[in-house]
């Protein structure tokens, strides 16, 4: 099943759960906008290369919309609906008051120069300026891009309508990004994995954490769970899986992946086929996948849209930071919000009698239905 197709099919699901009118079930499925653009650039050699851009503006209700913008190769038009709508439930769940939206480029971003990512980044902006806005759509960092994206989106898209640092979230700190929010989405899944262990009389320290992937989240993820005392014992990322069943030294992955681009060759573990990661006997998988048949072996189960909400939740408090808050004070707040969601997805797990998946979803679409009616359809 793809992204789209898994997604929709969790939606209707909590629909039902949720006894909405029909109408408004399909109200709240069909994406707002979908928009897909061509973008040229000149290579550095001077030959041409067109690429396709997307941006999917899914649901609007509950303030402008908000997703990350993703340059990877696999990037199509149906993954990209299935994330601008996962982004309309998460940002719900987190309880910000934004919608929900995600973009990519089809593009492989490794094996394009700096300056030839400034090119396609600039054009992409120049094809939605007009779509995208601090009151309607905000973009932010996903896969593949990184705060000086968010920079140049700003840049090209100030150049249309002014000095506008709040069309994107993500921004470098010396135009106005937050302290904390590069770690923020890591950050988030500690938060969220400590709330869900204290509800089982259990802390982070002397658990056994798998984690799926060594990027921007993943990596943090492994590095503050270790600094408070878990033990990460196999990761992966896409060049292989390491395993130690002692625990892996985080400190040094992180040095070897930089060196190396990537995990694998790295000796302070035994390499193992990544494929089975997933079934690694662990106390947390993150993040969740294969719910149905990991659960049955008593792995605690964390739902991705509240796991993976630190992120666009630091990313809202960059947008309404009047003045800097400093990183402390950023990370305390984090913490309220994913303690906050964990426990409304928690109250909605027991009046709906679901999972902690079905939970996050009931609860999400629950408050965008709510939006939707009090906002009403009058033309
Ligand atoms: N790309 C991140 C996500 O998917 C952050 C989005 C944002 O900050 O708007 O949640």
């Amino acid at each position: 099943m793809n992204a789209l197709a898994a997604t929709s099919r969790n939606f209707k699901q909590a629909a039902k759960l949720l006894g909405l009118d029909s109408k408004l079930e399909k109200s709240l499925l069909i994406p707002f906008r979908e928009i897909k653009v061509e973008c040229t650039i000149p290579k550095d050699d001077g030959t041409l290369a067109s690429y396709v851009g997307f941006r999917v503006q899914h649901d609007n209700a509950r303030g402008p919309m908000k997703g990350g913008i993703r340059y990877h190769h696999e990037v199509d038009p149906d993954e990209v609906n299935a994330l601008a709508q996962l982004m309309t439930w998460k940002t719900a769940v987190a309880n910000i008051p934004y919608g929900g939206a995600k973009g990519g480029i089809g593009c492989s971003p490794g094996e394009l120069s700096i300056s030839e990512l400034e090119r396609l980044t600039r054009v992409f902006t120049q094809k939605i300026h007009d779509l995208i806005g601090i009151h309607t759509d905000v973009p932010a960092p996903d896969m593949g891009t990184n705060s000086q994206t968010m920079a140049w989106i700003l840049d090209e898209y100030s150049k249309f309508h002014g000095y506008s640092p709040a069309v994107v979230t993500g921004k470098p700190v010396d135009l106005g990004g937050s302290l904390g929010r590069d770690a923020a989405t890591g950050r988030g899944v500690l938060f969220a994995t400590e709330a869900l262990l204290a509800e089982h009389g259990k802390g982070i320290a002397g658990q056994r954490f798998v984690i799926q992937g060594f990027g921007n989240v993943g990596s943090w993820a492994a590095q503050l769970i270790s600094e408070a005392g878990g033990k990460v014992i196999a990761i992966s990322d896409v060049t292989g899986a390491v395993k130690n069943s002692n625990g892996l030294d985080i400190a040094k992955l992180m040095k070897h992946s930089s060196e190396n681009r990537g995990i694998k060759g790295f000796n302070g573990g035994d390499a193992i086929d990544p494929r089975s990661l997933l079934t690694e006997e662990c106390d947390v998988l993150i993040p969740a996948a294969l719910g149905g048949i990991l659960s049955k072996k008593g792995v605690l189960i964390l739902p991705d849209i509240l796991a993976n909400s630190g992120g666009v939740t630091v990313s809202y408090f960059e947008w309404v930071q009047g003045f800097m808050w400093d990183e402390e004070k950023v990370n305390n707040e984090l913490k309220t919000y994913m303690t906050r969601g964990f426990r409304d997805v928690k109250e909605m797990c027991k009046s709906h009698n679901c999972d902690l998946r079905m939970g996050a979803f009931t609860l999400g679409v629950n408050r965008v239905a709510r939006a939707t009616v009090l906002r009403g359809w009058e033309a």
